[in-house]
């Protein structure tokens, strides 16, 4: 079923607005992310230090939304007892999901360590009643196993970039896709966005990466090429997709409040 609502409704589920490429103009940044009717930015924090800039973020920026996490190539880096403080701080902080977290297997060969801080962030969400941001760089077959062990509910898989028949299992899981920018170009994406229903499709930018521009610095605003190609390839209006996708955020992020 379609909704047909008349305001501009844009999210980005997806960002790392604490990256030093936005220290210069982070203003003009949000001041763009309004015009261009975004309500809600999840800025998504990578290990101990972006944990803390994006809750600063979110204090300073009413459109920023907090989720927080440990990137799975840092994992390692850490010793137990600075992950048990880093799970304490993600949840007395409050964030409205967990991310980024996942398995990586471009960057980090061995699943080890990585599985078990995503099998403990899988039970956190459970805990806490929030979603996960799921990155899953050819690891996306691990990623989906893990999930389904531990019997994931909210979830979303962010920039997937797996197996078309994979997107279909996430899909008839309940969980959603985010997609971005670069889906202009990119035909992964073009073919995932035909492949999945809009009922469980998401946007996101993973700012300052995945620019509908090859190369160019992404920012948030930059979502509405996202929905604009999505409609062009659903055969839909732009509001309508627009309106639709703002309906599915509702129903994966149930806690955040956009007024
Ligand atoms: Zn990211």
């Amino acid at each position: 079923m379609l909704f047909k609502l008349e305001l501009a409704m844009l999210v980005d589920v997806h960002a790392h607005l604490d990256f030093r490429d936005f220290d210069e103009d982070i203003d003009e940044v949000i001041k763009r992310a309004h015009g261009a009717e975004v309500i809600a930015i999840i800025n998504n924090g990578t290990d101990p230090a972006t944990n803390r800039k994006t809750i600063a973020l979110s204090a300073k920026y009413h459109l920023i939304k907090p989720a927080l996490g440990i990137y799975p190539s840092e994992t390692v880096k850490m010793t137990e007892e600075q992950l048990d403080k880093e799970f304490k701080f993600i949840e007395n902080s409050k964030p409205v999901a967990l991310g980024e977290v996942g398995l990586d297997l471009k960057l980090l060969p061995d699943l080890k360590i990585q599985k078990e801080v995503f099998e403990r962030f899988i039970k956190l969400s459970e805990k806490m009643k929030i979603p996960l941001i799921v990155h899953s760089r050819k690891a996306e077959q691990e990623v989906f196993d893990c999930l389904v062990s531990s019997n994931a509910k909210l979830v979303n898989m962010h920039c997937f970039s797996g197996k078309l028949s994979l997107a279909r299992k996430i899909e008839d899981n309940g969980w959603y896709m985010s997609i971005p920018p670069n889906i202009v170009f990119s035909t992964h994406f073009q073919e995932l966005v035909k492949t999945v229903s809009l009922s469980h499709l998401l946007t996101e930018t993973d700012s300052p990466f995945l620019s509908n521009e090859k190369g160019g610095r992404n920012e948030p605003a930059n979502v509405s090429f996202t929905v604009k190609k999505i409609a062009e390839l659903k055969g839909l209006d732009t509001t309508e997709t627009e309106n639709n996708i703002f309906l599915n955020f509702s129903r994966l992020f149930k806690g955040i409040r956009t007024k």
